[in-house]
């Protein structure tokens, strides 16, 4: 039941937009990928995508962005689908409490990494796919082709050039998991896939849409099965549990709903056999989750009532 009688998509979206609208500008642009350094974080978009794929938007929500750490839904997803649970044998599904990019934790705890949201997570993650499939970023642009109906999706060469450039951090992380035996393929073709999925470039809307399966317990756009109802729940879980960085409880607290950001400062956030949302404004907290966004999601659930509380 929303607190909103007759809810109208639009008209949340607008008066949010309103209400936030002193935020976008907040913050700090991501400085550690020079490709992303230079993007105005004053730049604002919003989307709700409903179950049958109708598109609500505010700002600049057609406008593509760098996804980034957003994407790391979507790999997990692929991973799940193909490889069901054996994926939980080589990555956790605990918050961390650690930066998104922290060596220390990885050596106590046997080169596993905590979750699949941070970035030793994830690349094992890319990993996995990567052994399934013979290409993940192909793999992750076709089904967000499909999701989203949108061909244009797709890598950014500039930023995966820019993070393989500066990517000395990830390039420890893989080697440090190959060293307990923990990746299977070639660290430097796993970088390779691993920058080109953090450099996709998509708009509000098209995150909103991509983000479906996850509302719908698991079927995708045409109504194919991806996941088990069961395996879409667990996404979810994992995202209210550590898809907000270091900050993944005071995003429960404010937001109430499962959710992943990225340092382009992009957030997707989803109700359950509901719709999902997107948002984007650059500007990030010292936790690296967009000011704006973070704020943009917190008044659409007070002012609908839609969280999983
Ligand atoms: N490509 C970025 C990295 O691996 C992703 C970071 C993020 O969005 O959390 O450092």
């Amino acid at each position: 039941m929303s607190l909103v009688p007759d809810l109208n998509y639009q008209d949340v979206l607008d008066q949010i937009a309103e209400e936030i609208a002193a935020l976008p500008g907040r913050g700090r642009s991501a400085d550690y990928i020079p490709a992303l350094a230079g993007i105005d974080p004053h730049r604002f978009g919003m989307a709700i995508a409903d179950l049958d794929g109708k598109v609500y938007g505010v700002g600049e929500w057609q406008t593509p962005f760098s996804a980034q750490s957003v994407t790391k839904v979507f790999t997990l997803a692929l991973v799940l689908a193909r490889d069901g649970a054996a994926l939980w044998e080589h990555v956790g599904r605990e918050p961390s409490g650690n930066p998104f990019n922290s060596l220390v934790q990885l050596e106590y705890e046997n080169g596993i990494p905590r979750n699949p949201f941070i970035n030793a997570g994830a690349l094992a993650v890319t990993d996995r796919l990567q052994a399934l499939t013979g290409d993940a970023a192909g793999t992750l642009l076709e089904f967000l082709r499909a999701e989203t109906g949108n061909c244009e999706v797709g890598f950014d060469e500039e930023v995966a050039r820019s993070e393989t450039a500066n990517g000395d951090r990830n390039a420890a992380l893989a080697h440090f998991m190959a060293s307990y035996g923990r990746i299977r393929g070639p660290v430097p073709r796993l970088l390779d896939h691993y920058f080109r999925q953090c450099s996709t470039v998509l708009s509000c809307a098209d995150l909103a849409l991509a983000t479906g399966f996850l509302a719908r317990h698991g079927l995708l756009a045409d109504g194919s099965r991806l996941l088990t109802r069961s395996e879409a729940k667990q996404i979810n879980a994992v995202m209210m549990t550590c898809g907000t960085y270091d900050a993944a409880g005071d995003f429960a607290y404010r937001v109430g709903l499962p959710g992943k950001s990225g340092v382009g400062g992009g957030i997707i956030a989803v109700v359950p056999g509901r719709c999902t949302l997107a948002v984007w404004s650059p500007g990030l907290d010292e936790r690296g989750n967009s000011v704006a966004g973070v704020a943009a999601l917190d008044r659409f659930t007070t002012l609908t009532g839609l969280s999983v509380f």
